[in-house]
């Protein structure tokens, strides 16, 4: 089958190959991918820029919607021919105190699809019931390739960090994350939201006001702290959210947040820090780390999306076949999509 896959170290070694169909192991099934998310994490992997552990060569993607292709015999409650869309853990341990306790997603022997796990940039992908997740009839594959970005932005919004009614929430990069998190900080009834991005977000700056941003800042030309003291008491945020790519955004974000605030940190950045954690402790600052998502996660954004209570059309920046992978991951890396969603061939 065709597939996309990642072969190199270099900028770029990534194409589309002829690779052998993934077998119908006891305990999986098949799922012929649909529609399948473009990650800033699979730009990550194509410019070679990524700060998580990969093995070479493996098929990227893991924001998967698609049909339920074959199913193997001791499987049980799945059909050839269900929609659905399935998580990015490939494989857990299933013993550890985190798997045990459902934080799976935490798992030490954890194989992520797309990284370490052949994903769903091809026509087919194996995967264990446990990921799956039924698509509600009234949401459509190309919206529900976008489950786990959100689910991303639920995690960090819902489960970790917290939101108040009326509370003033930053977000720090209008990257997919980024219009995401301003979505579940309006959901969970913030006050106002200030979204930060830099002369490349121009136009996801647009899109983050009809999201519902209140104000937006190109931050080379205005200095988002004198923005924050203009709002509510002038303190600062009460939540500040990282999702950029970029680790000085953190000092950025101690500036910004107020004294007792929390920022939540989602975007992953390689580089060292070089700056003073200092007003974390004069500030009383919480810092939370948020990484991926669990069961509940994913069927409580289906739900949202099934009732929609989410803008998946602003975020959907274009559908792009496979071999036009390169536009598609283009047009997320220069801020013209939010995001890129590839159907897949057959
Ligand atoms: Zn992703
Ligand atoms: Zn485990």
């Amino acid at each position: 089958m065709k597939a996309l896959v990642k072969f190199g170290e270099a900028d770029g070694d990534v194409e589309v190959r002829e690779v052998p169909e993934p077998q119908l192991a006891p305990g999986t099934v098949l799922i012929a991918a649909r529609a399948v998310g473009v990650c800033g994490s699979d730009i990550h992997m194509w410019r070679n820029k990524q700060s998580w552990e990969t093995r070479l060569p493996v098929v990227l993607g893991h924001e998967t919607a698609g049909v339920i292709a074959a199913v193997a015999d001791d499987v049980e409650g799945w059909a050839v021919g269900d929609r659905v869309v399935c998580e990015t853990a490939a494989s857990i341990c299933g013993t550890c105190a985190l798997c045990r306790t459902g934080r799976y997603n935490l798992c030490p022997k954890r194989q992520g699809y797309g990284a370490i796990r052949d994903g769903a940039f091809g026509q087919l992908l194996q995967a264990e019931p446990r990921v799956l997740h039924r698509i509600p009839d009234n949401v459509t594959f190309e919206q529900a390739a976008m489950t786990e970005p959100f689910a991303v932005a639920y995690n960090a919004l819902v489960e970790r960090a917290p939101v108040n009614p009326g509370d003033v929430v930053v977000i720090q990069g209008i990257g997919a994350i980024g219009a995401l998190s301003l979505q579940m900080a309006k959901l969970r009834g913030a006050g106002t939201t200030i979204v930060l991005g830099t002369p490349v977000d121009k136009e996801r700056l647009a899109k983050a006001k009809l999201l519902g941003a209140d104000i937006t800042v190109d931050i080379t030309t205005e200095d988002p702290a004198d923005v924050i003291r203009s709002v509510g008491d002038g303190l600062g945020a009460d939540l500040v959210v990282d999702a950029t790519g970029v680790s000085a955004a953190l000092k950025q974000g101690l500036e910004l947040v107020r004294p007792l605030g929390s920022i939540v940190k989602i975007g992953w950045g390689p580089q060292p820090l070089g700056f003073s954690l200092d007003p974390l402790v004069a500030k009383a600052v919480t810092l939370y780390g948020s990484f991926s998502h669990t069961w509940t996660t994913w069927e409580r954004v289906l739900e949202l999306f099934s009732t929609g209570r989410l803008d998946t059309a602003t975020v959907l920046g274009g559908v792009y076949d496979l071999e036009d992978w390169e536009q598609a991951f283009e047009h997320m890396e220069s801020g013209r999509n939010i995001k890129s969603v590839m159907v897949m061939p057959g």
